[in-house]
């Protein structure tokens, strides 16, 4: 995943290519709370270069790529065994994402917010989310089995190859063959 940002040591900008300016970045360089993520001694060096993309990105108005940069930080925070920090980074991803939703369909959108709402043990609200979701077929089963682990208040990674393999395993049960469901 380090191959997806870049970081100048020398002014401290961070994005997917330095080489492209993104006019506003200086402000945010330059302010306090940047300089509080580059100073974070619990935070590693990855994980700071995507929280300061994500600011620098949030502060020039994309909250879009911002969550998503954000997201990215709690993945390797995962990776590091800090959860503490990894839930701190779903919680802004969530915050980031009631600054963009505007309640159009966004299938992609709905399941990342899904899974950070359980994995943030915000397991009611999670529930409630995805009972006014209409989707079909194998996205119904995930979000069914996302309701089935909130109910387990279960906040552990499930990847969807992992969902995959549950849902696999179902239709395994039922009807003995062995379909893929994410293509
Ligand atoms: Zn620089």
């Amino acid at each position: 995943m380090f191959m997806w940002i870049q970081f100048c040591g020398n002014c401290s900008y961070s994005s997917k290519d330095i080489t492209v300016e993104i006019k506003s970045a200086i402000e945010t360089i330059i302010s306090k709370d940047y300089k509080i993520i580059l100073k974070d001694s619990q935070l590693s060096p990855l994980v700071k270069k995507f929280l300061c993309y994500a600011m620098i990105l949030e502060k020039d108005g994309d909250q879009r790529m911002a969550m998503f940069k954000t997201l990215h930080a709690a993945w390797v925070c995962d990776d590091n065994r800090n959860s503490f920090k990894a839930l701190e980074c779903r919680n802004k991803a969530l915050s980031l994402m009631d600054k963009f939703r505007s309640g159009e369909e966004d299938t992609n959108i709905d399941l990342i917010k899904i899974d950070l709402l359980r994995r943030t043990e915000k397991f009611e609200e999670a529930i409630d989310f995805c009972k006014t979701l209409n989707f079909e077929g194998e996205l119904a089963e995930v979000v069914r089995i996302q309701i089935e682990l909130c109910l387990n208040k279960d906040i552990r990674a499930h990847t969807i190859a992992s969902f995959k393999k549950i849902v696999i395993n179902r239709q395994n049960l039922g009807t003995g063959k062995k379909e893929f469901v994410f293509r």
